[in-house]
């Protein structure tokens, strides 16, 4: 989708630093990272919000899962534990409006959530 900070990544018009990445999504450093490990998972296709995700096509969730797990193997931080965040719509903080999981890691995360 055009004007879409995400889609140029995948279409590699935007570089990122990759950590990941299958048919389906793509995992790279956050450029602004809120922890020692902090990777966002998206899926290639624009979907705009959790909200766009409809029953029948949820296969992109699981992607996007099981995409998580890889990325904590790969940054050494699936047995000592992680977090996964993905914000909806404005009050839920979400800035860019393409999918996305956080993989948050690598410290002692605090307990609150916002
Ligand atoms: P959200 O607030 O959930 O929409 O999070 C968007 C995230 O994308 C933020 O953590 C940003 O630091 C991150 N971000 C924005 N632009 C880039 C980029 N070009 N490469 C990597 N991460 C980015
Ligand atoms: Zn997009």
């Amino acid at each position: 989708m055009e004007d879409c900070i995400f889609c140029k990544i995948i279409n590699g018009e935007i570089p990122c630093v990759k950590v990941y990445e299958t048919e389906k999504v793509l995992a790279f450093d956050d450029i602004n990272p809120m922890a020692p490990v902090h990777v966002v998972i998206i899926p290639k296709e624009h979907i705009p919000t959790l909200m766009d995700v409809t029953q029948g096509k949820t296969d992109v969730l699981d992607a996007i899962f099981l995409a998580a797990q890889e990325v904590a193997r790969i940054k050494g931080i699936d047995k000592r534990g992680f977090r996964t965040i993905v914000n909806c719509n404005k009050e839920g903080g979400q800035l860019i409006f393409h999918l996305h999981m956080h993989v948050l890691g690598g410290k002692k995360l605090r307990d609150v959530l916002n």
